[in-house]
């Protein structure tokens, strides 16, 4: 008899929305709860799930917070949950964050997020 098991990584989706003004962009966002974790599985079904956590993405600018686990064990629960700022750590920055950064040449348009003193199209100082 032949047995098929391991260890894998899994993602869910969580059914959670809410609608709010970002910290991150000073956009309109939606937060999207999803878990990661960690399962064992025999003929491909998952036997024994751990090391579960929580995140929340925003829809506006892609950043990552880290959620609270009670707060995410009850989401996943589809018990009420209501996500405050409270809850969520800082993991990883939306890219229009990065774009703050970003230099545009009055001349000719031309963007770059490299520290140019001159605009290497036209010549034109930033
Ligand atoms: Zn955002
Ligand atoms: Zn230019």
């Amino acid at each position: 008899m032949l047995f098929i098991f391991g260890m894998s990584q899994g993602k869910k989706i969580l059914d959670y929305t809410k609608t709010i003004i970002c910290g991150q962009c000073e956009g309109y966002g939606r937060y999207q709860v999803f878990m990661t974790y960690s399962y064992f599985s025999i003929f491909f079904i998952p036997i024994i799930r751990w090391n579960r956590r929580y995140y929340v993405q925003m829809s506006c600018c892609n950043t990552i917070y880290e959620l609270n686990p009670e707060k995410g064990k009850q989401i996943s629960r589809r018990e009420s949950a209501d996500i405050g700022e409270q809850d969520l750590t800082l993991v990883q920055s939306g890219h229009r964050a990065a774009e703050w950064n970003q230099k545009k040449c009055s001349g000719c348009g031309y963007e770059t997020a490299e520290n140019f003193e001159y605009c290497p199209k036209c010549g034109q100082r930033f």
